[in-house]
């Protein structure tokens, strides 16, 4: 059960899946954006007479290959990453690196398409693009973490710049990974080049609050849609998919915002604290000790480690997926529903299925695509950049106002643009519309390239 397309945009979705097959996040990715843009060939036929929407689906460049290593023991593997380079209308490429066994092109394609109108939403001057690799971070050494990464990028580093291709993290990607990665290419180079990377640590051309902006922007969003409905997060309970980087600090600002997170998880098991989640104890088990989230028992013995939980089935007044796409069902969604639920906003990219996003809508809750609501990191990340090329460093309150303005005036713009569309509180539509848009004109400006 997806919604269905106009019929202009049906034979661009059949050429998309005849070109891409097998990548099924990928067509469920452009399939979620074309089954907004109807309205928008009507009002603005130019863009289908100049194929913008084919020329979008297809990446600028992809770039595929082999990283050979050795682990400890001297094993040689061998593992194949990927950078899909996928549209520069409003500036560099940019878009993290995924490191996680599941990755396949599919997988960087979606991520990347996305990319591209969640960057343009930021109103800041960076185009989309994706990488990652099929490698597994989970129970490597340090060593053998930066020989993955020194072996990744010295195959990379020729197809990236400040000005062409600026990488950042993403699951499996942090702050160590990107420092080996940011190394090897300095390295290889024999240029300080800061601005090439994103996620960078804070002595050496990182942006304050730059971690925390995925997750803090997600929840100064949430807080958007609430207040464009005369509430607030004050006093609401809430539930948070995940344990990484976007949930860790999505749990600390729904707890600065006065909200109470009484749950979280990670791909084993789910924790419900009841007293609200310990914030320092998960980031000394997840940040510090590199351990699963059931540790947390051990410090909280009244706390409830459920192996193999389903998360949506914690009753909550707004809940936070911030692990991996797909992540939410129909089933879960119901659940979520009956269960009094009034706001999903997502930290993760494409958590909720097609059918979960629908009914979402039919119960008139708000919903905030990733697109939108995850936006503040990357957005954070064009901070950094402007921070590197002006060689400042912004003050963490200054840099968190700027994130938490950039996230207000990305509610507004999707807001507006759904209204303008005929769709009040359809942030799916608001967020894809103004997203194109905006790339759209760009790609128009600069003719058929
Ligand atoms: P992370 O630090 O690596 O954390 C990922 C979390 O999700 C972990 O708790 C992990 O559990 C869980 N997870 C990952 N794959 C899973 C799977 N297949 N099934 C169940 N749980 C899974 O990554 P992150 O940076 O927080 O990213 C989380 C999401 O946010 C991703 O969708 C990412 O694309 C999106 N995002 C991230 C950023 C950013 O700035 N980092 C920006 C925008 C969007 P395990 O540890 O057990 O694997």
């Amino acid at each position: 059960m997806t919604a269905k397309l106009d019929e202009k945009l049906v034979p661009i979705y059949q050429d998309v899946l005849h070109r891409n097959p097998g990548e099924k996040e990928f067509h469920q990715a452009v399939h979620e954006v074309l089954e907004t843009l109807g309205p928008v060939l009507v009002k603005y036929p130019e863009f289908a007479d100049k194929k913008i929407i084919q020329r979008i689906c297809e990446p600028e460049r992809q770039i595929i290959f082999r990283v050979p290593w050795q682990d400890d023991q001297g094993e040689i593997h061998i593992n194949r990453a990927f950078r899909v380079e996928f549209n520069s209308a409003l500036g560099p490429y940019k878009g993290g690196m995924r490191f996680h066994p599941s990755v396949y092109l599919g997988i960087i394609k979606f991520l990347g398409f996305e990319q591209i109108f969640k960057n343009a939403l930021t109103g800041l001057p960076i185009g989309g693009g994706k990488g990652g690799s099929d490698f597994d971070p989970k129970g490597r050494s340090d060593d053998e973490i930066m020989r993955f990464c020194q072996s990744l990028m010295t195959e990379l580093y020729r197809h990236l710049g400040e000005y062409t291709d600026v990488p950042a993290g993403d699951i499996g990607v942090g702050g160590r990974e990107i420092g080996y990665m940011f190394g090897q290419y300095k390295r290889i180079t024999n240029r300080y080049e800061s601005g090439v990377f994103t996620g960078k640590g804070l002595d050496w051309g990182g942006s304050r609050a730059r971690t925390e902006a995925t997750g803090y922007g997600t929840v100064f969003f949430t807080h958007e849609m609430l207040k464009a409905r005369g509430d607030s997060l004050d006093g609401k309970t809430v539930v948070v998919s995940g344990s990484g980087n976007v949930a860790t600090y999505a749990i600390e600002k729904c707890h600065e915002l006065g909200a109470k997170v009484i749950a979280c998880s990670d791909s084993q098991g789910i924790i419900v604290d009841e007293k609200g989640i310990d914030l320092k104890a998960l980031k000394q088990i997840k940040e510090i000790e590199r351990r699963r989230i059931s540790a947390y028992t051990e410090i909280h013995k009244d706390a409830k480690y459920v192996e193999g939980g389903n998360i949506w089935s914690v009753p909550c007044d707004v809940a936070l997926p911030c692990a991996t796409q797909n992540e939410l069902n129909a089933s879960d969604a119901k659940t979520l529903v009956e269960n009094g639920c009034i706001a999903v906003a997502e930290g993760a990219n494409m958590p909720t299925t097609p059918e979960g996003i629908l009914l979402f809508q039919d119960a008139k809750i708000c919903y905030g695509p990733g697109k939108a609501a995850n936006a503040g990191g990357v957005a954070t990340s064009a901070l950094e950049m402007q921070q590197n090329a002006s060689r400042d460093s912004w003050t963490f309150d200054y840099t968190q106002k700027r994130l938490e303005e950039i996230m207000i005036d990305i509610h507004k713009n999707c807001y507006e643009t759904a209204a303008e569309f005929g769709s009040e509180g359809n942030y799916v539509l608001g967020a894809n519309v103004n997203g194109f848009l905006r790339v759209a004109k760009a790609m128009t400006a600069m003719g058929v390239i």
